[in-house]
């Protein structure tokens, strides 16, 4: 229970309750975090292996075309060599090769002086008979062997990627080429090869010869190209296959695998953004939150039971302690379940000081209203007691007794003398009366007996007991000492109040005095 003394100061619950939200909050957050993290790292992984295989795949598959179509190409150059001079029986030959697969957009036969020999398809024949000056025949003629170019402008003013086989005759003379083109603007068996297998999710793939052209990519203006300043691209042809997180020319980041075809020197890389790849994530962070937070509200809520359970015992404890002045504060203590080693210290230790405290008040309490010299009561337990039987509206009776001629004893055999008699007299009235009567010394020696519930009959009777008893018993060196005494009774009536009784049994003690002292005389 907050204290208004104790201001911005927080007592255990609230730090308790504090500290189980925290808790639970920081494990949540970590725990979601680090599956964040795993899951994130998961995806990556497995997004990067399949881009890998999908791209050797695709590799392989170019490079099974290569094969078959430069397979194609030789069978060609064989029939084309025995007839070099026929030029309907070329010019068939050409369309049968373009028709035979549809691996080529044109196929086309160049003698070894750069002169087109053959073409199909027929709307091309129109150049026939021309001298061929493009790079890619350029270096077909050098080179004499099998070949898949670079990309190059042909005649015809497409952008190709031409695949060719040498002729030679019997004796091994080189005659020409044959060839065979892909225009790689226009839809050809490459792009329809990879482009049938796209992915919806922003993933794609490209290729690129081995001077980082361009040779497919899903955007066609970018068709032929130079990628510059891409590292994997750079290194493609010497790194065969794998996979590489990588920014992409928009400044995307992607997950990239990559394979080569090494026939042609091709690289293949498929990739997608990261961004996509890990959007599920949020989803399942999302699921993981909506599954494990009723799970941590019941995990919390046990923990703060059982936080409120250690601190319970102390709260109670505390509350004790601030009320140590009260009734019944060490019944509560008792109460107080401490079933733990320093709560039942503290208990221990709290009884231990209010029983203490209440030992010391009693002892107070009763030095207050006792009289030193004689034990027994003073003027403010008389008070006390008065006020008490008049709440009660309870009758008694009471005697006032007072010594006959002190002062002689006093002048006589010494004050110190005077109070041992004082003393004796005392002894003798605790004896007279009964368990539950009252005595006091109410001045020097005069002395009041209070016997709660008895009538007069008894009480004169007790007075008189008293007095032959003090006047039998003598006091050595001083003799016997006699007393006189006065006798009343309140009856209890709301009508007078305990002081008068006091009052006439004065009264009766002062007429005691006046009849000769020594006897008893009842109001
Ligand atoms: P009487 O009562 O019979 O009329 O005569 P008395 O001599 O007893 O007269 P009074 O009651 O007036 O005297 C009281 C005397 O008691 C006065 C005082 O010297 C003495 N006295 C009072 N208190 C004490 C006390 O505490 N110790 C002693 N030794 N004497 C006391
Ligand atoms: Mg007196
Ligand atoms: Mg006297």
């Amino acid at each position: 229970m907050p204290h208004a003394k104790h201001g911005l100061r927080l007592d255990l619950r609230t730090l308790i309750l504090v500290l189980c939200a925290l808790t639970a909050v920081v494990m949540l957050c970590a725990s979601y975090f680090a599956s964040y993290r795993v899951q994130r790292q998961l995806l990556i992984d497995h997004a990067l292996e399949a881009n890998r295989v999908y791209a050797m795949k695709l590799a392989s598959i170019t490079e099974t075309f290569i094969g078959n179509a430069l397979q194609q190409l030789s069978f060609s150059a064989g029939v084309q060599g025995r007839q070099l001079g026929d030029a309907v029986a070329l010019q068939a030959e050409t369309e049968r090769v373009l028709n035979q697969s549809m691996a080529f957009n044109s196929t086309f036969v160049i003698d070894a002086n750069g002169v087109l020999l053959a073409i199909s398809p027929a709307h091309l024949r129109h150049m026939v008979g021309r001298h061929m000056h493009s790079p890619g025949v350029q270096k077909a003629l050098q080179v004499r062997r099998p070949l898949v170019s670079t990309p190059y402008m042909s005649a015809a003013n497409n952008l190709v990627v031409a695949l060719s086989q040498p002729i030679f005759d019997s004796n091994g003379r080189y005659l020409g080429y044959v060839g065979g083109s892909l225009y790689l603007r226009e839809r050809n068996i490459l792009n329809s090869l990879l482009g049938e297998h796209f992915y919806k999710d922003g993933s794609y793939l490209y290729v690129v010869d081995r001077n980082r052209r361009l040779l497919y990519h899903p955007d066609s203006q970018r068709v032929g190209t130079v990628v510059e300043g891409n590292e994997l691209i750079d290194q493609l042809s010497t790194l065969g296959s794998g996979t590489r997180q990588l920014t992409n020319s928009l400044g995307v980041e992607m997950l990239a695998g990559f394979a080569t075809v090494p026939s042609a020197g091709w690289g293949v890389v498929a990739q997608q953004p990261l961004t996509q790849t890990v959007m599920p994530l949020s989803h399942l962070i999302l699921n993981v939150v909506g599954t494990s937070a009723p799970l941590a509200l019941v995990g919390s809520v046990l923990l703060w039971w059982l936080a409120m359970t250690i601190a319970r015992p102390l709260w109670q404890l505390a509350a004790g302690a601030r009320s140590m002045d009260r009734a019944g504060t060490a019944e509560r203590l008792h109460r107080v379940p401490a079933w733990y080693f320093e709560a039942a210290e503290l208990k221990r230790a709290l009884l231990f000081g209010l029983n203490l405290l209440h030992e010391r008040i009693g002892r107070l309490n009763r030095d207050a209203q006792t009289d030193p010299l004689t034990g027994l009561g003073n003027r403010r337990s008389l008070d006390f007691n008065l006020s008490l039987l008049e709440a009660e509206g309870r009758a008694f009776a009471a005697i006032v007794l007072d010594v006959d001629h002190f002062k002689r004893v006093n002048d006589c055999h010494g004050h110190e003398m005077g109070d041992q008699v004082l003393r004796r007299l005392a002894e003798l009235m605790r004896r007279c009366c009964r368990e539950g009567d009252l005595l006091c010394r109410t001045g020097g020696e005069e002395f009041l007996m209070l016997l709660p519930g008895a009538n007069l009959e008894v009480a004169t009777a007790v007075a008189e007991r008293l007095r032959v008893t003090v006047q039998d018993t003598p006091v050595e060196p001083v003799g016997a000492v006699t007393v006189s005494l006065g006798v009343a009774r309140w009856d209890g009536e709301a009508e007078s109040e305990p002081g008068d009784a006091l009052s006439a049994a004065d009264r009766a003690l002062y007429r005691a005095k006046q009849e000769g002292r020594n006897r008893v005389v009842v109001a």
